[in-house]
Formats: C-alpha cells, sequence, structure tokens
C-alpha cells in the first residue's frame, strides 16, 4: 500500500516549530515508505477555510519555510477553500440520505443551550432538538445549518498509532455542524473530505487535534468511507514544563533562519524532540528516513531546549564544507562592512574557515568571526583589543614587530617559534605576546589560533596591520 500523509497547515501566522515539526514527521513517514516500502507521498494542504484569518504572507512563510528545511511535497499545494464546492456537496448527499439534518436554532437559543450546559458541566453543547422535528415547524425566512445525525448510543474508539486506543462515549459528541448558515463548509467537515479524496492514509498531527478526531472518525463512517490511521504527537512544551511560546523561545522557522541555524540541525533537532532511535543525537537526513516510523514517538510531551539546539548547530557548522559556509554568511559579512571587503577576503575566508567553524555555534556567530578576514585596514579594535594594546602590550607589539618582520620565511611554525622565542627573552608568558598581536590583527581579544591568522593573512597585511596599531590607529 502507498502510504499518503498530509501536513494541513492553517496560514494564519508563521510556521513555527511545532507545525515543522508535524510536517516533518509526514514527510518522514512518506518518505521512509517510498524507499523501504511500497511508496509513500507527502501532500501540503493550505487549510485557508477561514478566509478573515488567513492571508497571503502566511501561506508563503509555509511554502518558504518548508523548503528551507527541505521538506518537498509532492504535486501541487491545494488550498481546502478552493473544494468548498465539493464540500457543500458531501453535506447535501448526507441531507438526502437523511444522514444529515437542517436545524433552525437561533443564536440566541444556542448560547442559551451552551450556558446551560457548561453549568452542568456537559461537554456536547447542542441537543439535537432538530433531528426528529419537522422542518415545517421553521420559523419563516430563518436559515438553517446543517447538521450531522452523530450516533446516539455507544463509545467511538481510535486505536491510535502514538496515544493507543482512545475511547469517547457518543452521548459526549454533539451533532456536529457540516455547513454553517450562509452555506459555508465547517472546517471539520472539509478536513474528512479533503483527506478521504486526496487519499490520505495516515494523518499525522498534533494531539491537540485528538477530540476533532472522534468526531471525523464518525464523520468518515457515516460517509461509508475507509478510515485513515491517526497518529497525534504530543504537543511541544517549553523547558518549565507549560505550552511551549514564544517565551520559551519559540519562532517562526524564519526567526531561526535569521539568527544563523541551520536547517539540517532544526530538523535534526525537531526529529529528536518528540522521537527515538536508541541513544543517537546526530541523526542524518538518511539515516532518519530510514528508521523513522510512529512506533518510536514518545507519549509524554516533549520539551523544547533553546542549547540544545544551539550545540547541534555548533555541530552541523563543524560538519558543513567550508564554502557552503562562506556562501551563507557573505551577505550578512558584506552588510555588516558596508560592502568594503578587503580584495583578498574570498582568499582569506576560504584558508581561514576551517579555524573559523571550529568555534562558531550559529552563522551570526561565525560570520562575526570571519569579519576580520574580509576587513580593510586600518582595523577599528573593539574595547577588549584596545586594552590589550596599553601599556606594556604596545612595547611588546613593538618588539614583536621587528622579529616578525625579520623572519625570512612567512609560515605557521616559523612565526610561532618567534613568536615564543621573543615571550622567552621578554620572560613573558606566551600569551602576553599573542594577545596584543590577535588584538592588533583582528581587532578583538578572541580568534581563531593566531599563528595560522598571520599565515592566512600573509606577511604584508600582517606587517601593515601590525604598523597601524602602533601608529595608534583604532
Ligand atoms: N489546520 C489544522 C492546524 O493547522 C490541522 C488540521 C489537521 O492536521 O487535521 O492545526
Amino acid at each position: 500500500m502507498t502510504v499518503v500523509t498530509r501536513f494541513a497547515p492553517s496560514p494564519t501566522g508563521f510556521l513555527h516549530i511545532g507545525g515543522a515539526r508535524t510536517a516533518l514527521y509526514n514527510w518522514l513517514f512518506a518518505e521512509h515508505h517510498a524507499e523501504y516500502g511500497s511508496g509513500g507521498r507527502f501532500l501540503l494542504r493550505i487549510e485557508d477555510t477561514d478566509r478573515k484569518r488567513s492571508t497571503e504572507q502566511a501561506v508563503n512563510a509555509i511554502y518558504d519555510g518548508l523548503s528551507w528545511l527541505g521538506l518537498d511535497w509532492d504535486g501541487d499545494a491545494v488550498s481546502q477553500f478552493s473544494h468548498a464546492e465539493r464540500h457543500a456537496g458531501v453535506a447535501r448527499r448526507l441531507l438526502a440520505e437523511d444522514k444529515a439534518y437542517k436545524c433552525f436554532c437561533t443564536p440566541d437559543e444556542l448560547r442559551e443551550m451552551r450556558d446551560a450546559a457548561r453549568e452542568e458541566g456537559r461537554s456536547k453543547l447542542y441537543d439535537g432538538r432538530w433531528r426528529d422535528r419537522d422542518p415545517a415547524e421553521a420559523p419563516e425566512g430563518a436559515e438553517p445549518t446543517v447538521r450531522l445525525k452523530m450516533p446516539q448510543g455507544g463509545e467511538t474508539v481510535i486505536e491510535d498509532l502514538v496515544q493507543g486506543p482512545v475511547t469517547v462515549a457518543n452521548d459526549q459528541l454533539d451533532d456536529m455542524v457540516l455547513l454553517r448558515a450562509d452555506g459555508s463548509p465547517t472546517y471539520m467537515l472539509a478536513v474528512v473530505v479533503d483527506d478521504h479524496d486526496s487519499g490520505v492514509t495516515h494523518v499525522i498531527r498534533g494531539d491537540d487535534h485528538l477530540t476533532n478526531a472522534f468526531r471525523q472518525v464518525q464523520l468518515f463512517r457515516i460517509l461509508g468511507w475507509d478510515l485513515p490511521a491517526f497518529a497525534h504527537i504530543p504537543l511541544i512544551h517549553g523547558e518549565d514544563g507549560s505550552k511551549l511560546s514564544k517565551r520559551h523561545g519559540a519562532l517562526g522557522v524564519d526567526a531561526y533562519r535569521d539568527r544563523g541555524f541551520l536547517p539540517e540541525a532544526l530538523c535534526n533537532y525537531l526529529l529528536r524532540l518528540g522521537w527515538s532511535h536508541g541513544d543517537d543525537e546526530i541523526i542524518s537526513r538518511d539515516q532518519a528516513i530510514e528508521w523513522f516510523g510512529l512506533d518510536a514517538v514518545g507519549r509524554a510531551a516533549a520539551r523544547f531546549d533553546a542549547d540544545k539546539l544551539t550545540s547541534l548547530n555548533g555541530h552541523y557548522i563543524r560538519q558543513a564544507g567550508d564554502a557552503k559556509l562562506i556562501g551563507l554568511i557573505m551577505p550578512s559579512l558584506t552588510e555588516s562592512l558596508s560592502g568594503n571587503l578587503a580584495d583578498d577576503a574570498a582568499g582569506r575566508l576560504e584558508k581561514g574557515m576551517a579555524g573559523l567553524k571550529e568555534r562558531a555555534k550559529t552563522l551570526i556567530e561565525l560570520s562575526e568571526n570571519a569579519e576580520f578576514y574580509a576587513r580593510t585596514r586600518p582595523l577599528a579594535l573593539d574595547e577588549k583589543a584596545s586594552r590589550l594594546l596599553q601599556d606594556d602590550g604596545k612595547e611588546h607589539l613593538g618588539l614583536l614587530r621587528s622579529r616578525l618582520g625579520a623572519l625570512g620565511e612567512w609560515n605557521l611554525e616559523g612565526l610561532e617559534e618567534a613568536t615564543r622565542d621573543y615571550a622567552e627573552s621578554a620572560e613573558i608568558k606566551l600569551g602576553k605576546a599573542a594577545q596584543p598581536l590577535r588584538a592588533a590583527l583582528t581587532g578583538r581579544a578572541v580568534s581563531p589560533g593566531i599563528f595560522e591568522v598571520m599565515e592566512i593573512l600573509g606577511r604584508d597585511e600582517t606587517l601593515g596591520r601590525l604598523d597601524d596599531a602602533l601608529k595608534g590607529h583604532k
């Protein structure tokens, strides 16, 4: 059987990380079956029936976010709203088959019913008063809603692939509205019809939809349609255990991109947030496709841990190719230097990237740390660097400059030896000599190994920067 999954976001905001994780699980499940089973497809359906809250901007954020994460969908994304006529047709069919009925309750009546139910602690909010009533008794001119005749006894059981069997007594489920008084289909109807029409075999989504699932199951049954399998994944919580919010660092996927996260890192993190494969923490996309299954999705709410995500990002930065990283940081580097890059910036970055990427947890950090390679002379020094060049720092720098200037060959070993010799002769620790060099050459108090930096900058640039610092340029 070909597995068909779908991601069905409502385009009312950005693609948040909870949604991204749902999309990832659906994508992986389909990919797994495409590679290792008898076929898999992943569909994207934009649930835009709420016209007031759905925006084009939010739809684009979903496309962008999914594309950035590398979660490509099969075929075209579909708009749920564009199927409204089909949804209404299904409701009319149910009406004709006497499986649904017209309800002429006024908004006031409904409100009274709801208030009374709430007061008595009943979850069933509508009492079914038009279920068996003759429509001829309807008040004149009243526009009815169409409601489904839900089963009145027994219980509804869902064999959820994550939650296990979950049961609700049918007398807790009221006759749900399929068509509103203005003839527009409800979300509940639209989801079931679309899932059926697009052949969805597995509905994988957040467990906030579990209560909807009971009603949807009944609708599938009443329509005589095959049920998809359901897998409701626990929501993501913040580190303090409460529902995840912006306060916990739960942002849109685009914000993670802007903050210098790699999609590989975010996917790996979201994958592990609620699913496990032994003790494996670092899981490549190929491994994820091979290993992913719903049986290893946990039942407990996952906790979002921003530090863990950041450290995973550091791992993926270290793993990434140098050229790729240079491409990724170039725009921000160019912007922060107002387009004023040294002629040899690209060459230096190529040589320096191996050392730079060891030290950065985000692309923003990487870009900032790389700046000194791309700068033109004279370098501006930050406060800490300036302090390193006060008092004897500058003196040491002057003497070191003479020794380095006299070097025959310009390579890492020779530079290190000359600096060590100087520190020994001046009876100072190596750091006391290296720090003023670092300040003058990078403008900062931290950088990759300073001998590597000097080798990459080359003789002229190194000596030039040292002279600038000695002349007191700031
Ligand atoms: N549109 C719903 C949401 O964004 C998802 C519905 C579903 O997956 O069935 O939460």
